[in-house]
């Protein structure tokens, strides 16, 4: 019963009744999350909007296809049969759950042929007892080519006319295994091909969101939190009205609620604002989401799928003025810093170079720099290279490294021009050791180093100093007193 839809936009205008919507692991955790899914998109169909679908892995199938790969890799055969095993029965069971008839024979049968090429493919790193980035992308891409299947499944089945799309067909890559860097042309051009004539007959397309492949057809992955980054990647080729992103929160919170329980929600925050928190740890989104939305100027919002009433965060062009210096606090967990130390010279013409090319070479993103006369310190995340990195610095200097460091940052565009807000700041953590500061390099954002057994408490002192009186037109003040009352 598919009803034909006028999608079509004129040159250089969004299609706005075009809407891309992502649903992460947890909102497709069970049989119950996707029915719930299936509902929200119900919701966008009724009121004459067309969804094009991206769907995560169900929750935690990442990490245990992870886990296999990395069982077959050293060569425990069994280990990683073990866990395709459990994941093939969470799958299955999901499936008789969610769905009936022909449609469930038919799922059935495609889990268990995903599922018996995922064996293959253990037994085959397990014999050779070597996992490359290549191998292990393929395993990795299982969770979302399941997930996918099953979600388009249930909209079938729901009267959703629901289809399914391989990723893989139109998320064209590079072959940088782990984190792929998309084609965008050539994406806009399959999804044009592929993605937008079963829009225009009313199905609604359901696809894996973080797997893509080369343009030879090699099964490549957009590095961990991708889906957020396919939904822009679609939204942005298809010249959707807007992107949606389906989370297990409200939003985007002034800082992780795990952290902060009384941490409010964000109602609007600038594209700039929500790419510099996301970067610097905020995981509610990828950082590269906001990328292809801000070209396009496509609205993107963070909504809530246990709570799919809440209107969420807004992320646009523009935000509106806010009392409140930040918005929102994030922290990156993880990282080390690298203190290296002229030996035999004071920093030279052509010093700083020397060392930024060694970081270059291995492709090793440094997060912050602070200089002195004769020191230069900077913060990576990234510790496979660190031993040769190091080995190639010690060449022109002393290196030191100091690891289980974390960064704090605090983001809002309205800290401009503004006096008196780093003593604030500072003040709030004074029992925190602070290693390393950094203001200014952004207009809107400050950050500093500490070591990450501190990072919850200073999170919690700065939240404490910062939002205690939130100008209600930003943040959800209800919230709070809600949370008051209860
Ligand atoms: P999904 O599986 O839907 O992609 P993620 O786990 O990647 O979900 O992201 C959602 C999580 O991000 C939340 O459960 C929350 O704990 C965390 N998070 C971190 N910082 C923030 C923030 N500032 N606002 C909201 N959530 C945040
Ligand atoms: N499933 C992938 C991950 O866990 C991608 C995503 O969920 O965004 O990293
Ligand atoms: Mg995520």
């Amino acid at each position: 019963m598919s009803e034909r839809r006028n999608v079509q936009a004129r040159a250089g205008e969004a299609r706005a009744g075009l809407v891309v919507m992502k649903f992460g692991g947890t909102s497709v955790e069970d049989a119950k999350a996707m029915l719930r899914t299936a509902a929200i998109v119900r919701g966008r169909r009724e009121r004459g909007l067309s969804p094009v679908v991206v769907v995560s892995a169900m929750a935690k199938v990442t990490d245990q296809l992870l886990a296999a790969a990395a069982a077959a890799g050293r060569g425990d055969k069994t280990g990683a049969l073990a866990i395709a095993a459990r994941l093939r029965n969470r799958h299955i069971e999901t499936a008789s759950d969610l769905l009936c008839g022909e449609i469930f024979a038919g799922t059935e049968t495609a889990i268990r042929a995903e599922f018996d090429a995922l064996d293959d493919l253990l037994r085959g790193i397990a014999a050779v007892g070597e996992l490359t980035p290549r191998t292990s992308d393929n395993v990795v891409s299982f969770g979302e080519r399941l997930s996918s299947q099953m979600v388009a499944a249930a909209f079938e089945q729901n009267g959703l006319n629901g289809v399914h799309v391989d990723a893989r067909t139109c998320i064209i890559t590079d072959a940088h295994y782990g984190k792929a860097i998309p084609h965008e042309a050539h994406i806009e051009a399959k999804l044009a091909e592929l993605v937008l004539p079963l829009v225009e007959r009313g199905l609604t397309p359901v696809m894996g969101g973080f797997i893509g492949a080369t343009e030879k057809g090699i099964t490549t992955t957009l590095g961990r939190g991708g889906s957020d980054f396919t939904a822009a990647l679609v939204g942005g080729g298809l010249h959707a009205g807007a992107i949606e992103i389906w989370t297990d929160v409200n939003g985007i919170m002034t800082t992780d609620p795990r952290i902060c329980p009384d941490a409010l929600r964000v109602k609007t925050i600038s594209f700039e604002e929500a790419a510099e928190l996301a970067y610097f740890g905020a995981k509610v989104l990828h950082p590269a989401t906001i990328l292809p939305a801000v070209q396009k100027s496509i609205p993107v919002w963070v909504l809530n799928s246990r709570n799919a009433e809440n209107e969420g965060t807004k992320i646009t062009a523009m935000a509106p003025p806010c009392a409140s210096p930040f918005k929102s606090i994030a922290a990156k967990k993880g990282l080390t810093i690298i203190d290296v130390v002229a030996s035999r010279m004071l920093m030279t013409h052509g010093y700083l170079k020397a060392v930024f090319d060694v970081f270059d070479k291995y492709h090793c993103a440094i997060d912050m720099v602070s200089t002195s006369e004769v020191s230069i310190s900077v913060t990576v995340d990234s510790n496979e290279r660190l031993p040769e990195i190091c080995a190639e610095l010690d060449k022109i200097a002393d290196v030191k490294l100091e690891g289980s460091k974390a960064l704090i940052c605090m983001v809002g565009e309205d800290i401009r021009g503004r006096s008196g807000i780093s003593g604030r700041m500072f003040s709030a953590i004074r029992h925190i050791n602070v290693r390393m500061i950094s203001q200014g390099a952004s207009e809107i954002n400050m950050s500093f180093m500490i070591e990450q057994s501190d990072v919850e408490e200073a999170i919690r002192s700065l939240h404490a100093e910062f939002f205690a009186n939130p100008d209600p037109t930003v943040f959800d003040t209800e919230a709070r007193v809600v949370a008051a009352k209860a």
